[in-house]
């Protein structure tokens, strides 16, 4: 793969392309007009690329050797992303035609086909504008959502939720899912929940939202439970609902509804949630603990809290917090705080599961000092229902 920076900023443009001047020209020309730009050669380099992270543009070659990248697209749809697409190809007009056309069908958003040998003011023409056009879209966008439009959107099921794999580190099976939501507005493309979230706490939506995600993440574990009647789901929690008092009969009920046993169900919690009210939410997740709902501390490091306080807690789950676990190689205060979080757990009888693992020596590092349980985009990003079935069953792709 050839270089990337600062990702997070820039848009990204990926080109997918078997011919090495053809990926420097695009990736050079993509830099020059402000995108962080990536190559690759293969359907399978870029399946993972697209595995790993999102992209703003595609530039696709649809003559890859022997494959074609009419492939890519389906993986495109089914990883859930929703960049623009460039083709490039030196066939005829036809078959690029047939391919916007699918891609379209897919419900991908074409920007326009090329014809080889490239014509670079044509190509300028297309991606030159996107980074511009998306920023300014992504931004009205974003302002343009409205307390009653996340209200609608929770009635008419635009709220859905993905699930992230949990995997035993020793053995890499499947031992459960966090379901992780979203947002499918039409014509809005995927929203995240750093966006959605805190709209809903403002505006008293999140208990809704919280039993949606409940109910579609535990009908779907049942749905799983015949393939492994072991697995677990963990659903976020916000802190919000840890000041509501009715909270373990709810969710005692959405169990009953799902013929989910408690201990099926783990709930994550964050430091801050639990400090913020700490009587309500003592209340609250003891009460959970005795109905047999496992609770877990969410992003553990990051709080301020007296660890004292919360080991008081009914917790029977640490996860540490994906900072510490990218930091694990390069940064010995991390390493320090994991191999703390792990010992102080062991003597607590906790069990720990690592989020953010994103590369082998990460996951290998953390299966030494003992960690049991990983979760990161080196197994699995969230994923729709079909990949994470397939995952389930062993499938090595997730696409
Ligand atoms: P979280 O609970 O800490 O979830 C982990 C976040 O890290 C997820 O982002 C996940 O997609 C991302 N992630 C997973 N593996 C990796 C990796 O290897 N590298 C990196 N860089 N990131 C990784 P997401 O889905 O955008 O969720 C963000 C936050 O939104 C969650 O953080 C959680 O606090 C909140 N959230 C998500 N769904 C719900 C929900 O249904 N209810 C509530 N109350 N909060 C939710
Ligand atoms: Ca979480
Ligand atoms: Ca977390």
């Amino acid at each position: 793969m050839d270089g990337i920076a600062d990702i997070d900023i820039l848009p990204t443009l990926l080109v997918v392309d078997d011919e090495i001047v053809q990926r420097m020209i695009v990736s050079r020309m993509a830099e020059k007009m402000g995108y962080a730009a990536a190559a690759v050669a293969t359907l399978e380099e870029a399946t993972m690329f697209l595995r790993s992270r999102d992209v703003d543009v595609i530039v696709l070659d649809l003559s890859l050797h022997d494959r074609d990248g009419i492939e890519l697209l389906r993986d495109i749809a089914r990883l859930r992303r929703d960049p623009l697409i460039v083709f490039i190809s030196g066939f005829d007009e036809r078959i690029r035609e047939t391919a916007a056309r699918l891609a379209v069908a897919l419900g991908l958003r074409v920007a326009g086909t090329l014809a080889k040998p490239l014509q670079l003011d044509r190509l300028l023409a297309i991606i030159g504008e996107a980074p511009r056009v998306m920023a300014r879209a992504a931004k009205n966008r974003l302002a343009s959502l409205t307390p009653a439009m996340l209200e609608a959107a929770i009635e008419t099921g635009e709220i859905q939720c993905l699930f992230q794999p949990k995997v035993s580190l020793k053995d890499r099976r499947v031992v459960g899912f966090e379901a992780l939501a979203r947002w499918y507005g039409p014509g809005m493309g995927v929203i995240g929940p750093d966006t959605f979230i805190p709209m809903a706490e403002r505006h008293g939506l999140i208990d809704r939202i919280t039993v949606k995600i409940l109910d579609s993440a535990l009908a779907q574990l049942h749905v799983w439970h015949a393939i492994d009647p072991a697995l677990e789901m963990a659903v976020n929690l916000s802190p919000c609902s840890l000041g509501d008092l009715k909270l373990p009969e709810r969710i005692g009920e959405i169990l009953h509804r799902n013929q989910i046993a408690a201990s099926r169900l783990v709930l994550e919690v964050t430091e801050g949630a639990v400090m913020a009210d700490y009587i309500s939410a003592a209340d609250i997740l003891t009460r959970l603990r005795i109905r047999g709902v496992g609770i877990s501390v969410d992003d553990f490091g990051t709080g301020h809290s007296s660890l004292l306080s919360l080991l008081r807690l009914p917790f029977g789950e640490l996860k540490i917090d994906q900072s510490f676990v990218r930091g694990l190689l390069t940064d010995p205060d991390s390493t320090r705080i994991v191999r703390a979080v792990l010992s102080l757990a062991a003597s607590m009888g906790l069990h720990v599961v690592a989020e953010g693992i994103e590369t082998e020596a990460v996951a290998q590092r953390l299966t030494e000092l003992g960690t049991e349980t990983g979760q990161g985009y080196l197994f699995a990003p969230p994923l729709g229902i079909a990949a994470a079935t397939a995952f389930l069953h062993g499938e090595v792709s997730v696409a």
